[in-house]
């Protein structure tokens, strides 16, 4: 059978990244944000506002902004729904762990990555894997700028290589 990326990728749109990308979750502003970041895609345009809401080194929120394709929206918004509750290192070790699955690395077979599951298609469209990751990028910066001191990073996913 001939592989026929448009019709594997309207599959995927379907059902959870649809519904992910019609409801986004996270779009609800924090009454108090305590790291930022900006992230930016210029590959497709994608733009995620990224703000973070932390309770000592647990996240008790993330708020997701900015505009996107499908693919991105969809990803900012299943880490909205992922990413709260859980540390700032566990956040990350999320981040990695998803982007390992998108370089077509694979993931342990116990790793749990909820409805990001339903992204792991868009690996074979290395152009779309950067819309993908981008809300995932800027977490982890977001993270990182905290630990550093900075108010906001901007991350761009021009330093991120595709499928080495
Ligand atoms: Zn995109």
């Amino acid at each position: 059978m001939v592989d026929r990326p448009e019709v594997a990728l309207d599959e995927l749109y379907r059902e959870v990244v649809l519904d992910h990308h019609r409801h986004p979750r996270g779009r609800t502003p924090l009454p108090r944000v305590d790291a930022r970041a900006h992230g930016f895609n210029p590959v497709c345009g994608d733009e995620v506002r990224l703000g973070l809401a932390l309770d000592g080194d647990r996240i008790t929120g993330v708020e997701v902004q900015g505009r996107g394709c499908a693919i991105c929206t969809a990803s900012g918004s299943i880490m909205a729904e992922l990413v709260p509750g859980r540390t700032g290192a566990e956040a990350d070790a999320l981040a990695e762990m998803f982007r390992a699955v998108m370089h077509g690395k694979g993931a342990p077979e116990e790793a749990d990555l909820g409805d990001l599951e339903a992204l792991e298609g868009v690996k074979k469209f290395p152009v779309r894997v950067k819309c993908a990751l981008l809300p995932w990028m800027t977490l982890a910066d977001a993270l990182r700028a905290l630990h550093e001191g900075e108010a906001e990073v901007t991350t761009t996913t021009e330093t991120e290589e595709v499928n080495p």
